[in-house]
């Protein structure tokens, strides 16, 4: 039964597009969407209520009532997402409507919410990213990182070189692994950089943002990822978030960097080195 609703409100929107974009909820439109709601309404009862059904249910009803000046669509959206209804898809519609509506910082939250739960490979994502960097452009505030995030930085480099091989790389691991105290080989905030696997942005590593220490140590989180750990109060992350998109990078010899001169006379990234791209 939803499936024919939801069709049916589709096929409602591809013929009446220039009455859709006329002044909304008069006439036709009003009553379609009251009648459309009103089955819904049926399905969820002769389901006896049953929560996926709900969440699909509200789902189409948010997209039923699209621009309501009571902002049913809003209502009706949370509730979906609420009862679980493919968060992904929910999320991107809710991003793309809080941000139409001014809410920017939920908008944002929406959209990072997607990246987390789609995980970076995925369509949604790349869709998100784009908001986000939208977003950022317009100098929206973000809110807080995770914990096992690392704050962001501002700044954002040009150009970037790897800062170690593979085996130089694990080397350094193992020697700050096996001499915690150890002062040899500090990875210096400023100076070292992560790159991002997904936009190939590069940008210096920020200060402990516990307690404002410019040197970290390698490490191992309690799951055995590679993190990087403040050598005075030893809080750490194992990943980094892109300032630019958003995406999560690891620890690793391709994500560490150093700043780079601008090449002298070809152009390109670092990261066309580093990803082959
Ligand atoms: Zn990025
Ligand atoms: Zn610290």
């Amino acid at each position: 039964m939803l499936d024919a609703i939801d069709v049916e409100f589709q096929m409602f929107v591809d013929t009446k597009k220039a009455s859709i974009a006329g002044p909304p909820y008069m006439g036709s439109r009003a009553v379609f969407a009251e009648a459309l709601t009103a089955r819904c309404g049926q399905a969820e009862q002769m389901s006896g209520n049953n929560r996926e059904i709900l969440a699909r249910s509200n789902f189409i009803k948010g997209k039923i009532w699209q621009g309501h000046p009571e902002k049913l669509d809003f209502t009706y959206m949370y509730k979906a997402l609420d009862l679980g209804y493919d968060e992904i898809q929910v999320r991107l519609r809710l991003g793309v409507k809080e941000e139409e509506r001014g809410s920017k910082a939920k908008a944002l939250e929406h959209f990072h919410r997607v990246i987390e739960v789609a995980g970076p490979d995925h369509p949604a994502s790349a869709r998100a990213a784009k908001f986000i960097l939208d977003l950022r452009k317009q100098g929206v505030a973000e809110g807080p990182a995770e914990r096992t995030v690392e704050e962001r930085p501002a700044e954002s480099w040009e150009y970037a070189e790897p800062a170690l091989g593979p085996h130089a790389f694990d080397a350094r691991v193992s020697l700050h692994v096996k001499l915690p105290n150890t002062e040899q080989s500090l990875v210096k905030a400023g100076i070292y950089g992560i790159g991002c696997v997904r936009c190939q942005g590069a940008h210096p590593i920020a200060p402990c943002e516990n307690c404002g220490e410019t040197s970290y140590r390698f490490g191992l989180s309690t799951e055995g990822v590679i993190g990087l750990f403040c050598a005075r109060c030893r809080r750490g992350f194992t990943q980094h978030r892109c300032p630019e998109c958003s995406a999560f990078s690891p620890i690793s010899h391709e994500t560490l960097v150093l700043k780079r001169d601008p090449p002298k006379a070809k152009s390109g990234g670092f990261f066309s080195r580093l990803f082959g791209s």
